[in-house]
């Protein structure tokens, strides 16, 4: 998977290769990361890169032509479709970036100051891609982000095959809870079922658990699909588990409250 990406500050986006799964990745040649700086297709003698907005206004804006220079050269090596990381894009998620590691690649453009000249983005972008509905200060770290989580999806970058496909959105739904040694941390206990190796057992709690999750914390995700008859008995289970243990907590409450007056 190579990712090529155009932007003002090379030696910060490159630090996404720098440790961790992206680094293994990078160092076993499952994933290229090019960078192209805008400042290099300057013609002036001070390499300028931004300019004053015309109608006034504070700040700077990115100018077309060292941007279209970069692109070309880009372009002379990569067929990739160009995206600019904006907050006025399309919202990130994991379908999103599934789709775009089909097509092979992929080019960043990373916006700084007030943006980019509106007639570039116009003339050369194929899609606007968001964090989230906040501004940061430049397209870096959305492109460092994007690059983290599609190279998680590249068969063989993450050291167990499975890992990917049980991470929260892979399916659809939030991860279950994990949990590790030791069994007994400051009196709460690992669930039962995970200690006792019966695997079935252990499949169908971690499923119950991402039904439960989801249904709690995203119920957006459950809305968007349709539950098979197991998963709807799971789900029900979980819903049952979590009112009970709701019920008991409010008596128990409620008593040491009785108990304190
Ligand atoms: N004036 C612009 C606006 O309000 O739409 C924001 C400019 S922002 C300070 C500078 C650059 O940061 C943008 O050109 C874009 O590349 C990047 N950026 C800011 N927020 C982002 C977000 N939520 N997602 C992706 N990129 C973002």
């Amino acid at each position: 998977m190579r990712f090529d990406v155009i932007t003002l500050f090379p030696q910060l986006v490159e630090q996404v290769t720098a440790s961790g799964v992206v680094g293994r990745a990078a160092d076993q040649g499952l994933i290229e990361l090019h960078c192209w700086n805008p400042r290099d297709y300057t013609r002036d003698r001070h390499r300028r890169v931004d300019d004053r907005p015309y109608g006034g206004g504070p700040g700077m804006v990115m100018m077309a032509e060292p941007l279209a220079g970069a692109i070309a050269a880009v372009r002379r090596q990569s067929a990739a479709r160009l995206i600019y990381l904006s907050p006025q894009g399309e919202r990130i998620d994991q379908p999103l970036l599934a789709a775009e590691l089909e097509r092979g690649g992929v080019t960043f453009l990373c916006g700084r100051y007030e943006g980019i000249d509106e007639r570039l983005l116009q003339a050369e972008v194929e899609a606007e891609w968001s964090l989230g509905d906040y501004v940061i200060s430049g397209g870096e770290l959305a492109a460092m982000v994007c690059i983290d989580a599609m190279t998680r999806l590249v068969p063989g970058a993450l050291g167990h095959a499975d890992s990917a496909q049980q991470d929260s959105f892979s399916d659809g739904l939030l991860d279950c809870p994990q949990y590790t040694r030791p069994e007994d941390y400051r009196g709460r206990r690992v669930p039962r079922v995970l200690l006792d190796g019966n695997h079935r057992e252990i499949d169908a709690w971690r499923e119950r658990q991402a039904l439960g999750r989801s249904w709690l914390r995203r119920p957006d995700l459950l809305a968007e699909r349709q539950l098979d008859q197991r998963q709807q008995q799971l789900l029900q289970e979980f819903i049952a588990e979590y009112e009970d243990t709701r019920q008991r907590r409010a008596a128990a409450a409620e008593s040491e409250q009785e108990d304190s007056t």
